[in-house]
């Protein structure tokens, strides 16, 4: 599914400027510094994909990856950042209406994995992305980064407590995954659950 060259093929900062639909989707979002860049490197096996298009001031966009000369037409979107501490009230705001902008009608999307760093668990900040993405019933997926950071015991704690946080939540699908970009943990557990996505 994976596997093959991925290329940066588009970024969206406005809703009237997003590639067509093509294939099925999936889209990753997080906070700032969750880990999602590395996370998107270790899934596509290409080191700096998610990099890319990291320049300042172009925080605000939705990144588009998808596989070159490949069949099955997988594209990544890569969701802008949030919750970073120097972005004000006005920026979240913006990130909101882009979001509910895209999840609207976007039918292609098969799932949102939704980043959260496993030391620090849910944040009311990814509280609310839960709730608007509850709101638009559109299905998405936690999944724990940076997982090596904890201890074993830890990280069965930290798992199965984010999953008693998003077990009642409606559009979130019952399981949470726990990973690690740098070690690989996890990681051909999180291909295989996407396998399973786009063959439904
Ligand atoms: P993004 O802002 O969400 O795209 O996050 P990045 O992928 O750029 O990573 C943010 C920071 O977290 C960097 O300093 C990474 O080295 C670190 N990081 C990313 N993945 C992991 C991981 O699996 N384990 C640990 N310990 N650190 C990670």
């Amino acid at each position: 599914l994976f596997e093959g060259p991925w290329d940066f093929v588009w970024a969206s900062t406005k809703i009237d400027d997003l590639p067509p639909m093509v294939g099925q989707e999936i889209a990753f979002a997080g906070r700032s510094n969750v880990g999602k860049s590395s996370l998107i490197n270790a899934l596509t096996r290409r080191n700096a994909l998610a990099r890319t298009s990291h320049t300042p001031g172009r925080t605000q966009q939705l990144n588009f990856f998808r596989q070159v000369d490949h069949d099955e037409r997988l594209t990544i979107v890569d969701m802008p950042g949030y919750g970073y501490a120097a972005v004000g009230k006005e920026k979240v705001a913006a990130w909101t209406r882009l979001i509910h902008d895209y999840l609207r009608g976007r039918s292609n999307l098969m799932r949102v994995y939704v980043l959260i760093d496993a030391r620090h668990g849910i944040k009311d900040v990814d509280g609310a992305v839960l709730e608007t993405l509850d709101k638009a019933a559109v299905s998405y997926q936690v999944v724990l980064t940076k997982g090596d950071a904890l201890k074993p015991a830890d990280q069965t704690f930290m798992t199965e407590a984010t999953f008693d946080e998003i077990k009642r939540r409606p559009a979130a699908f019952p399981e949470v995954l726990l990973t690690s970009s740098e070690k690989g943990m996890g990681i051909p557990e999180f291909r295989a659950a996407i396998g399973r996505v786009l063959a439904e």
